[in-house]
């Protein structure tokens, strides 16, 4: 059990700038993540698009935007905990919460701040006859361990950046690869997408494109082929042990809702004063939130981030005046921030 002060659920741009503001009032994080990079959207869905509405950043991508925030926070003691979903969060007799994680992981914190946007990126489930009997078996949507492809027939279904990565790092070790992809321009870089197409001129890969799977075959856990079909309905067998795929990721919001908190269809109200939800102690910020005149940009998430991390400064010490201090001059903020003397 890893004991902070408070658990910042997703580390999009205003779950990281929270561990900012925290950690200028002297409070410790713990930020965690489903998904195994910080940045959410920016990095997920928008990573080499510009943005041009930071203030005092006329133009960042989102890579960048996400990079620019991961060394602000660089300063403060906190904890990133990144490939995992905050499943549950449960208020204990002293007000303080227990939060557990898909990896069984659990925090003890006197506060804890949804940042959770649209929700935790999860992989788009195919579709397809037979599915249910190899998910997880042989038929995947990640890979932990490249081996255990090793000497195997894998079809490998998707067009962008994953489907190709992998089909390239994994074109010498399994015993033989098939890409199939629903059409014929990649959303995969350029390199890559000359990579795939050298191998399969070389004849280590057989690429079927405009196509989609119509049934995984097989026992289940024990696939035998996939059935694919092109656009004019004609069918091909292919003989498959396994198959991966990378069909993107798309947001939901999970666990979230079930933690008894006011919401607004896919949001959480919350109190413009404190940033608190309707749960003592739980607060929300950016896109997850809702109150009137919302809006969700980053920046309106940076400015809730501020507020909910002065409510709770004085949550934990509700005896002490929590002052405003400016970081261009104060000693204790100067300190905290480890500039200056
Ligand atoms: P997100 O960025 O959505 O991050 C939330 C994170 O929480 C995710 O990583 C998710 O995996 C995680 N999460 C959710 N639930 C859980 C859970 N239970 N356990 C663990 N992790 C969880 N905004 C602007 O201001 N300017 C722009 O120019 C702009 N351009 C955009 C362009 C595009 C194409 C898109 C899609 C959005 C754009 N936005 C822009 C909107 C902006 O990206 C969002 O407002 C911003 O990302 C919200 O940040 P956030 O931290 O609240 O949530």
């Amino acid at each position: 059990m890893i004991t902070t002060d408070v658990v910042v659920v997703g580390a999009g741009p205003c779950g990281l700038f929270q561990i900012f503001e925290l950690g200028l009032l002297g409070l410790k994080s713990e930020i965690i993540d489903s998904i195994r990079q910080p940045g959410g959207q920016c990095t997920e869905l928008y990573p080499d698009k510009p943005i041009y509405d930071i203030p005092a950043i006329p133009v960042c991508t989102g890579e960048e935007l996400t990079d620019l925030l991961l060394k602000q926070i660089e300063p403060f003691d906190y904890g990133m905990h990144l490939g995992q979903e905050v499943t549950t969060v449960e208020r204990q007799d002293d007000g303080s919460f227990i939060v557990g994680t898909s990896a069984d992981q659990q925090f003890h914190a006197k506060a804890v701040v949804i940042a959770g946007g649209v929700g935790s990126f999860q992989a788009r489930a195919v579709r397809a006859a037979g599915v249910e009997d190899h998910v997880g078996t042989s038929l995947h949507y990640s890979v932990k361990d490249p081996k255990v492809f090793a000497g195997k027939q894998l079809v490998i279904f998707g067009g962008g950046d994953s489907a190709l990565d992998w089909v390239i790092e994994l074109a010498d070790k399994a015993k033989h690869i098939t890409l199939v992809h629903r059409r014929d321009e990649y959303r995969a870089v350029d390199a890559s997408v000359s990579k795939m197409r050298s191998l399969a001129d070389e004849g280590k890969i057989d690429v079927f494109e405009n196509s989609k799977v119509t049934e995984f075959t097989g026992a289940p856990g024990e696939l035998t082929a996939v059935t694919i079909a092109n656009k004019e309905g004609e069918t091909t067998e292919i003989s498959a042990d396994c198959a991966l795929v990378f069909f993107g990721l798309a947001p939901k919001l999970g666990p979230i809702a079930e933690w008894g908190l006011d919401m607004n269809r896919k949001t959480i109200n919350v109190n413009t004063e404190t940033f608190e939800t309707t749960e003592p102690g739980i607060y929300a910020v950016g896109d997850i939130n809702h109150y009137p005149g919302k809006k969700k940009l980053i920046l309106c998430g940076f400015h809730e981030a501020a507020l909910a991390a002065f409510a709770i400064k004085q949550r934990i010490e509700p005896d002490k005046k929590v002052h405003v201090q400016y970081t261009t001059t104060s000693p204790i903020m100067h300190k905290r921030l480890g500039v200056g003397d």
